[in-house]
C-alpha cells in the first residue's frame, strides 16, 4: 500500500544518483526522492521531461522493484529508436541530474504476498521489469506459493537483470535472435507448446503476469487461455 503524505499525482522532482548499464539499449537509473517510496510491485511511475523552451513530454515507466522505503526510486529505461522520451533519457541522463516524476499508478498489474496462488510471469524486452519487481518482491515474501518465468529476449545481451534471472532455476529466457553456441535455453519466440509445458508443470492454476508489447501480449493472452488458463486469471501490461 502507498503510505506517503500527499496525492499521488503531485509532480516531484528527483536527482539520478546511479546509472547501471543492462544491456546495449536498456539502463537501470536510481533516483533520490523527497520522500519514502512505498510502491506495490507491478506499479508504475510517470516521468516528465521539460525542454529549456519550457516544452514538456512524459511517458510511464514501471518500477524496477517494490518501494522499500527508502528515498530511492529505481526506473529500468529502453532506448526506444525514434521515440520522442526514453532517448533523451538512456542516452542523455547523468548522476546529479534532475526530473519530475509522480506516481505509483496502476491497482490491477500488482502483486502482494496476500495472493496465495502460484505466480507465472510471461515477459518479452523492457516488459520484463515490472515482472522483476514482482519476481524480487516474491523472493523476498514468505510467499510460499510457486513463482515461475518465461522470458523472451532477442539476445543474450539483451537480457536483463541477468544477476537475478539467470541465476534462477524458475526463470526460463527464450532468445529469438543470434542465439549462442553455448547457450543451453530455449530459442525462438515463445510457443504454445512452451506454455503448455509450464503451465503443466505447476501444482495448481497459476494467476498470470504478461507484459511487452501490444502484439506479443495479445499472442501470449491467447495461448494460456488455449493452455486452460481463464481470462480472470490472466493479467496484461502494453508498453506499445
Ligand atoms: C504502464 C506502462 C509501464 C511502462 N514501463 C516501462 C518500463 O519500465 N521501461 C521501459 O523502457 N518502457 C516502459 N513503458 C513504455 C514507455 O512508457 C514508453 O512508451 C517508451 O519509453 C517509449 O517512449 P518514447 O517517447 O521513447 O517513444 P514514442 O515516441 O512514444 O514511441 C515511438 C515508437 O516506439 C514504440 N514503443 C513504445 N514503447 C516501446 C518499447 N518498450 N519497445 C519498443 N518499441 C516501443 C511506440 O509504439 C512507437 O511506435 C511502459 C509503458 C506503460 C504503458
Amino acid at each position: 500500500m502507498t503510505t506517503r503524505v500527499g496525492s499521488n499525482n503531485e509532480w516531484f522532482e528527483a536527482t539520478v544518483m546511479s546509472v547501471t548499464e543492462e544491456s546495449p539499449t536498456v539502463k537501470t537509473f536510481v533516483f533520490k526522492t523527497p520522500h519514502p517510496i512505498t510502491n506495490i510491485a507491478g506499479q508504475h511511475y510517470e516521468l516528465r521531461l521539460t525542454a529549456e523552451n519550457g516544452y514538456q513530454a512524459a511517458r510511464l515507466y514501471s518500477a524496477t522493484k517494490a518501494g522499500t522505503g527508502k528515498k530511492e526510486l529505481s526506473l529500468t529505461i529502453m532506448n526506444v529508436k525514434d521515440g520522442e522520451v526514453s532517448p533523451y533519457v538512456s542516452g542523455g541522463l547523468k548522476v546529479g541530474d534532475e526530473v519530475e516524476i509522480r506516481g505509483p499508478f496502476g491497482k490491477f498489474f500488482i502483486w502482494t504476498d496476500e495472493e496465495y496462488r502460484p505466480v507465472l510471469l510471461v515477459g518479452g524486452g523492457s516488459g520484463v521489469v515490472p515482472l522483476h519487481a514482482i519476481f524480487t518482491a516474491h523472493r523476498d515474501s514468505r510467499s510460499k506459493a510457486e513463482v515461475k518465468m518465461l522470458y523472451s529476449s532477442h539476445t543474450f545481451e539483451d537480457v536483463l537483470y541477468k544477476d537475478d534471472f539467470l541465476s534462477s532455476p524458475d526463470v526460463a529466457v527464450t532468445l529469438t535472435r543470434n542465439v549462442p553456441e553455448d547457450w543451453e535455453g530455449l530459442t525462438g519466440r515463445v510457443t504454445k507448446g512452451m506454455l503448455e509445458v509450464i503451465v503443466d508443470s505447476f501444482e495448481a492454476q497459476p494467476i498470470c503476469y504478461v507484459c511487452g508489447m501490444s502484439l506479443f501480449v495479445d499472442a501470449i493472452t491467447e495461448a494460456l487461455q488455449a493452455a486452460g488458463i481463464p481470462s480472470t486469471s490472466i493479467k496484461t501490461e502494453r508498453f506499445g
